[in-house]
């Protein structure tokens, strides 16, 4: 029977024998080795075959440096001459060695000095394999430099932002956009950085922080000029799904925007400009087909009332009379549309000029009144009633085309009042202007035309049906009250007659 190791003074006998450190040794994964002073090896663990490939026998025969990867050899040799002079001293040295089947294996060693120890008497190293961890991190290497690669390739602002509101990843646009290097954001906190622009993102920063995947479009001042950005926000969570940060994706939209707004602009115009050529291409149409139309009443008219009067069939003195009165009639009616005709081409040509004297609008009222009186059709009679202040009332205008105002009114009134009711005129001077006012008894107006009554060619559907004309009285003399500094309103009711007001400046 073998003798049994004495225990010693702390009862651990059986950690001390040889057979329990040779197990010891056997087990370990790491391997032991130990060299003398030339580098040879005088021990080599068990574990030598697992991370070498070669049995310890081999393993021993070849010298350690033989193995070691020529270009960690140097570090090897350096620190193996520290060592040697340097008793006690331990060393650290991550390397490479030639597995017996060719490929490489890292191993981490410690080397320390104890050639001086009287028991070992040389260099003891312990290798740890750290291949599997070496490729790790040469993946994670690798997967950062993708990453970075990638991230900086993206015309965006990428980064990482932790709970603690500070970046921890940018990306290049960041360094372009704030113009310093991205070392110095990783660890800034985010309102350090985006300064001003800060009180706008930090609410959505807080609710991506709350884990919710945030997107919002801004004008910001990152750092001092105003920049039109879109920016997402995602969550990032571990594996217990708290959310230690989130990644922030701005993309500066800017001059999309200046083109969308550029092109949304252009639209507008465009459809604008379309609209005003459809309605140009409606005026003419309208124009042509009511101004051949009126033109060719009164043509007509004279036409045959000239023929009447040739051919001697217009009986008696009062029957040429009659036709005399109509022919001229008819003419002056040639006359006042030619005329309208001329000034609307006057008007749009910029060629519309005033020639303005003191005028006084009492006198110039009656005037008028009396050349309408004149020309009254005689089936219709109407009373025109004119009321007008004893003292001149006087306005810097031109009289002519004033009297060509008033007169309009006041043949329209006649022209709208087919049964021949009373008409008014007034004048009445404020403190600033004068009112000159034409109220009629005839058919009125319909509401929804009050405000188009001004426009070229326009005529409200019922007078059209009562009158001929060419919608372009009112127009003009709309334009007329406007270059004297004046104003036109209509008060009517269809059915129920119609007020037309001229409001001017008084001569001060
Ligand atoms: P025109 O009389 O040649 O049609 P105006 O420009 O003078 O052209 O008038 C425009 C339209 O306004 C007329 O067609 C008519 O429908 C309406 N209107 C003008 N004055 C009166 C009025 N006193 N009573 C009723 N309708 C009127």
């Amino acid at each position: 029977m073998e003798p049994q190791p004495e225990p010693d003074h702390a009862g651990n006998t059986l950690t001390q024998s040889p057979q329990f450190l040779q197990a010891l040794l056997a087990a370990s994964v790491d391997m032991l080795t130990v060299s003398d002073r030339t580098g040879r090896i005088t021990y080599a663990s068990p574990a030598t075959e697992r991370v070498s490939g070669y049995t310890v026998a081999e393993f021993m025969d070849r010298h350690p440096f033989e193995t070691i990867h020529p270009d960690d050899r140097p570090a090897c040799e350096a620190a193996f001459a520290r060592l040697l002079v340097t008793p006690g001293l331990s060393v650290t040295v991550q390397h490479r060695i030639q597995h017996k089947h060719g490929s490489w294996r890292w191993l981490e060693g410690t080397f320390t000095s104890l050639f001086d120890d009287p028991v070992v008497g040389g260099l003891v190293a312990t290798l740890h394999d750290i291949t599997t961890r070496k490729q790790m991190e040469d993946q994670v290497r690798r997967t950062e430099a993708e990453v970075r690669l990638i991230t900086d390739s993206v015309p965006c602002l990428i980064s990482y932002v932790d709970q603690a509101e500070r970046y921890q990843f940018v990306n290049a646009g960041y360094e372009a956009w704030f113009q310093r290097p991205r070392d110095q954001f990783v660890g800034c906190r985010v309102q350090d950085v985006v300064g001003a622009a800060y009180p706008v993102i930090m609410p959505y920063v807080r609710r991506a922080l709350a884990g919710e995947h945030v997107t919002f479009e801004d004008t910001l001042h990152y750092p001092d000029t105003p920049r039109t950005v879109l920016v997402q926000y995602v969550p990032d969570r571990d594996a217990r799904g708290a959310v230690r940060g989130f990644y922030a994706l701005v993309t500066d939209i800017t001059d999309r925007k200046q083109t969308e707004d550029a092109l949304a602009d252009a639209y507008a115009a465009e459809q604008v400009a379309r609209a005003a050529a459809e309605a140009a291409l409606q005026t003419r149409d309208h124009f042509l087909s009511i101004a051949s139309h009126e033109l060719r009443t009164p043509l007509a008219a004279l036409t045959g009332y000239t023929h009447l009067l040739r051919t001697g069939l217009a009986h008696g003195k009062g029957g040429m009379e009659r036709i005399a009165d109509i022919i001229q009639r008819q003419a002056q009616r040639l006359t006042t549309l030619i005329d309208q005709l001329l000034d609307v081409s006057r008007l749009q040509q910029g060629q519309f000029a005033l020639v303005c004297h003191p005028v006084d609008l009492v006198v110039l009222v009656a005037q008028v009144v009396e050349e309408t009186r004149v020309t009254l059709p005689e089936a219709t009679p109407h009373r025109i009633d004119i009321y007008t202040p004893d003292t001149p009332v006087m306005i810097a205008g031109d009289a002519s085309r004033l009297e060509q105002v008033i007169l309009n009114l006041l043949s329209n009134a006649v022209k709208y009042s087919t049964r021949g009711g009373p008409i008014s005129i007034r004048v009445v001077p404020t403190a600033t202007d004068v009112v000159v006012e034409v109220e009629d008894q005839g058919i009125g107006i319909p509401q929804d035309a009050h405000t188009r009554l001004f426009e070229q060619f326009y005529r409200a559907r019922n007078g059209e049906a009562q009158a001929s004309g060419l919608g372009l009285g009112l127009y003009i003399a709309g334009e007329i009250v406007h270059r004297h500094g004046g104003r036109i309103e209509v008060e009517s009711t269809e059915g129920a007659g119609s007020t037309f007001r001229v409001v001017l400046p008084l001569l001060v």
